[in-house]
């Protein structure tokens, strides 16, 4: 049984599974061993003590705690989804696939939901921590009309902050008409997908394109995801649609109101569209943003060495995650890792509840 941390308002109990308080690496190529001495038990952020982090994110050793009986590597992956939105894996599915492989911390971070997060933590293996969080649609409004959709995580705010849960349900009923009229688009044109087959495909998770592209496949207009995304789906093509997003700087304000800490998902992902500019970073971090994404799949290493640059520039803790979507997406669970010490950053800050760990 696992144990849902509760509504404390207060600096967080430092919370971890056996063993996970040493550096860890942050760039996904990197294989210097990091080694740590295990178990240990519930320890409180001071009393961490990590071996030293390069500005690439390597760390080249377990700190204080050398190569021992128990030695390993810690692995935390802060960004991944489930059925609760575009993922393929079910909540509880996915925590027994961070367990196998071989995660020590993951966050459940689903598009403008927290729909998943009792169904994982219900399913929580001994061992693993979980972090609940959303990945909210967010956009930066510049400008002359500029606006640049972008996605924030929140991660441990109370769920059930009212102002916050709100916008979560007027973000999903927003991507189900979009969703829609997307299908529209396509079927204008003679593109046999159905909104029927794409809504049976999201069942009760938040609508996605991946949940059209899936249904593209399976009527065989495209052989992949990748395909459907690349032309049909991409937000430049004629059959693309926005979906409503809340102001980046509404949803700092909101996600730290409801005591929850903040990460900037993937901020160089032009692959996706157009992404906002340094000094925006530079707003958002003003404004109370937390952390940053340097390792993500969609950087490059030029990417991540500028967003950690940026990152120290500016006091924002460095993270690194896969964005695991199951089989939705190539990437695997912990394809990318944020460091034992980033984390403890990150839970040093004030949050509304804890990580989540398996209790007997
Ligand atoms: P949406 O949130 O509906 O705008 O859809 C964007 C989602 O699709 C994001 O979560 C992306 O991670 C995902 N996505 C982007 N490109 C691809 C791709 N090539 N294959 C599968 N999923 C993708
Ligand atoms: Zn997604
Ligand atoms: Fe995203
Ligand atoms: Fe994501």
């Amino acid at each position: 049984m696992a144990a849902v941390g509760t509504v404390v308002r207060s600096r967080p109990p430092w919370i971890m599974e056996s063993g996970c308080a040493a550096s860890g690496c942050a760039v996904t190529r990197c294989t210097s061993p990091t080694a740590v001495r295990a178990p240990t038990a519930v320890r409180a952020p001071t009393a961490v003590r990590f071996g030293p982090v390069s500005a690439r994110g390597c760390a080249a050793s377990g700190g204080a705690a050398g190569p021992g009986p128990y030695a390993r590597r810690v692995r935390i992956d802060l960004h991944t989804h489930s059925t609760a939105s575009d993922g393929t894996d079910t909540p509880a599915e996915l925590v027994r696939q961070a367990k196998a492989a071989g995660l020590d911390v993951v966050a459940l971070t689903d598009h403008d939901t927290a729909a998943g997060w009792a169904e994982a933590a219900a399913a929580l293996p001994a061992g693993l921590t979980l972090v609940p969080g959303t990945e909210f649609s967010c956009a930066w409004f510049g400008p002359n009309g500029v606006r640049i959709g972008l996605h924030l995580l929140g991660y441990l705010y109370d769920p059930d902050d009212a102002e916050l849960q709100a916008e979560r349900r007027r973000l999903r009923e927003s991507r189900r008409g979009r969703g829609q009229a997307i299908v529209n688009n396509l079927r204008a044109d003679g593109i046999p997908v159905t909104w029927e087959r794409v809504a049976e495909l999201a069942g009760d998770g938040t609508v996605g394109r991946p949940h059209i592209g899936q249904a593209l496949v399976e009527a065989g207009v495209v052989d992949s995801l990748d395909e459907a995304f690349a032309d049909l789906l991409s937000s430049r093509s004629k059959y693309y649609v926005r979906k409503a997003d809340m102001d980046v700087f509404v949803a700092l304000r909101l996600i730290n109101a409801a005591g929850g800490v903040t990460a900037f998902a993937h901020p160089l992902a032009r692959r996706r569209g157009p992404v906002v500019g340094d000094e925006v970073i530079a707003d958002m971090a003003a404004a109370g943003l937390d952390g940053i994404e340097v390792d993500h799949p969609d950087h490059s290493f030029a990417d991540r060495a500028h967003i950690s640059d940026v990152a120290a520039n500016l006091g924002l803790i460095p993270l690194g995650s896969s964005d695991y979507h199951g089989r939705n997406k190539a990437v695997r669970l912990g394809a990318c890792t944020t460091s034992p010490e980033a984390y403890a950053d990150l839970l040093a800050r004030n949050t509304a509840s804890s990580p989540i760990v398996f209790t007997t």
